[in-house]
């Protein structure tokens, strides 16, 4: 049962053809692996989803999530309707500390557990009264905007790159954290670009240069990225 639908998405940027027809169908309940080499259009198609980056429809083409057509939403109103989404790169928040951001982020959840939702992306209690600044490092922002993720347990995650700057001590951690959010009812998109991280997918698509080039089994689009991505990184050099 399809939760998300991206149907023939296209979109230019400063005259650039940056996504070129994208189809994408995500079912509920599944870990969706959107895997692809730098410059496919993975994190662009991720703002469209969300609607941020001043990316609120695309150029042609619709994004569905659970029969509501999301093209020119606000930010806002896609959130209320279940869809998040965790940045490649996360935001600071000045003069916020983790644990209101946990508990802003977690508001409607009567579930809430803001020490476990920490513990989950591998972080200690010390960490509730750090601010969600410049004080943190990049790796442990990370951290704590995936902890939010959990805190929020939306329908629909986006994690951009969940991975990337992250010294996560082994893949299963990282694997466990995902699974425990796809167990607690959400339905996860993860955009990246490693083929081992894709692996913890139900089902994985490949993207190249704007298109998609195959969705199926995780270990087999895997494959086919690592062939893929070479001939595509020759093709569009500027890409890489
Ligand atoms: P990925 O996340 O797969 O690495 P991106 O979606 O970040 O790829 O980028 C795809 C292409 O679109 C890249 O060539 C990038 O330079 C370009 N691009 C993305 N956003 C913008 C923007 N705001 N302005 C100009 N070019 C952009
Ligand atoms: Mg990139
Ligand atoms: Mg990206």
């Amino acid at each position: 049962e399809p939760i998300l639908t991206v149907n023939d998405v296209k979109l230019t940027i400063d005259g650039r053809p940056i996504l070129k027809g994208v189809n994408l169908v995500v079912n509920k309940g599944e870990i969706h692996a959107v895997l692809g080499p730098n410059g496919a259009g993975k994190s662009t198609l991720a703002s469209l989803i969300m609607g941020i980056n001043d990316l609120k429809e695309p150029d042609s083409g619709e994004i569905v999530f659970k029969d509501k057509l999301l093209n020119g939403l606000e930010i806002s109103e896609r959130a209320k309707l279940g869809v998040t989404l965790a940045w490649q790169e996360p935001a600071r928040f000045e003069g916020i500390t983790v644990e209101e951001y946990l508990k802003l982020s977690g508001r409607n959840n009567p579930d809430l557990d803001v020490v476990e939702c920490l513990e989950l992306v591998g972080l200690d209690c010390s960490y509730l009264n750090r601010f969600v600044d410049d004080t943190l490092s990049g790796g442990e922002r990370k951290r704590v905007e995936l902890a939010s993720v959990l805190a929020m347990r939306p329908e629909l995650a986006v994690l951009d790159e969940p991975d990337s700057g992250i010294d996560f001590a082994s893949m299963e951690d990282i694997a466990n954290m995902i699974r425990t959010m796809r167990d607690r009812g959400t339905t996860v998109l993860m955009i990246t670009h490693r083929e081992e991280i894709a692996e913890i997918a139900d089902r994985a698509t490949l993207m190249c240069d704007g298109k998609v080039v195959q969705t199926g089994d995780p270990k087999e689009v895997g494959g086919k990225f690592k062939n893929m991505c070479v001939k595509c990184e020759v093709r569009n050099p500027e890409l890489v």
